[in-house]
């Protein structure tokens, strides 16, 4: 943490008005010798008010967040913000160009790389100074998450439980703000290195999403993370507006440990329920398909909890292993 970031972001924090800045980071490869890596920032200021940063593209295969955060940075007006609002619509930008969750570069994961490290991988740098320079600076971050190629989701809003009440309680309240269909306590399945996890440690509010999925977006999941994000802004108090309406009363839920289903061996998925569809406990969610053994029946996979299908496997064919479904239930 005491080392010095070799990121480059000429952003003047006093000025006010909007600034499209880039974070320059070293990149000498093959291709271009004394080359840089060039990461996107907006930064839109108007005197005294909270700090708000604003992430998408984390993941380099879920595009609601940078395609909502980009549009929103154009449009916002600078004399309705109080305070400054930071947006980073493409914080892994080379992943979000090839199109994969993970680095290209160095094979990381940005949201298992938090900390960073000063003096570690490209991933692990660009970690690190959005610790230290950004989320430092933030009262409040929104991180914009879908479920990329590999996942489907029925779209949802995320906050966690955490040790603090407090804490708990505001990001429970920014969950409702936000807007989606669904707000979801989330039970984490593993949080160490998360983005999430560096601003929760810091006592400042967090909220994220998982909206869609299978490597791409719909007008509507588009739409759910731009009125989302301006609803997050106008909570925040760092945004003057009317709130955007959601379409329908924010449902509250909880998941657990439990509600997590993997595939217990390799093969071809047939679903068998749909996203949204409350299922009991014990009810065939999936079958999966051994096509070298037809004579076999298909595996059948059963819910192992009663709740609602928030999330699923996409693509045909899955290792054991995989993530297969994920449960909620309404909060008690
Ligand atoms: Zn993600």
């Amino acid at each position: 943490m005491n080392k010095k970031s070799k990121g480059r972001l000429a952003v003047d924090w006093k000025r006010k008005g909007r600034q499209y800045a880039s974070l320059n980071f070293p990149w000498s490869r093959n291709e271009s010798a004394w080359g840089s890596l060039q990461i996107p920032i907006i930064v839109i200021a108007n005197g005294e008010g909270p700090f708000v940063l604003l992430v998408g593209g984390n993941h380099g295969d879920e595009y609601e967040g940078p395609l909502a955060l980009s549009n929103l940075a154009r449009e916002l007006e600078v004399e309705r913000v109080s305070g400054t609002i930071c947006i980073v619509p493409a914080l892994n930008y080379p992943a979000l160009k090839a199109g994969t969750r993970l680095s290209p570069i160095d094979g990381l994961n940005m949201n298992r790389a938090f900390l960073g490290r000063a003096e570690g991988s490209i991933t692990e740098q660009i970690a690190h100074f959005v610790e230290v320079e950004l989320i430092g600076r933030a009262d409040a971050v929104l991180d914009i998450h879908a479920g990329g190629r590999t996942m489907m989701f029925q779209p949802f809003a995320v906050s966690h439980q955490l040790p603090d009440v407090v804490q708990t309680s505001r990001a429970r309240e920014a969950l409702i703000a936000f807007g989606a269909p669904i707000g979801l306590i989330l039970e984490e399945l593993d949080n160490e290195g998360m983005l999430d996890t560096a601003v929760e440690r810091e006592g400042k509010l967090f909220l994220s999403t998982e909206l869609g999925g299978g490597g791409s977006t719909t007008a509507a999941t588009i739409k759910l993370a731009y009125d989302g994000a301006h609803n997050f802004l106008v909570h925040t108090g760092v945004y003057r507006a009317a709130v955007k309406a959601p379409p329908v009363p924010v449902a509250i839920m909880k998941n657990e440990s439990d509600g997590y289903v993997s595939a217990s061996t390799s093969g071809f998925i047939e679903f068998t329920r749909e996203l949204g569809e409350v299922i009991e406990a014990g009810e065939l969610i999936a079958r999966i398909h051994d096509f070298d053994n037809l004579h076999n029946e298909p595996l059948p996979v059963t819910a192992p909890v009663t709740g609602t299908l928030l999330g699923r496997h996409f693509g045909g064919y899955a290792y054991k292993g995989d993530f297969l479904a994920m449960f909620a239930s309404p909060e008690d």
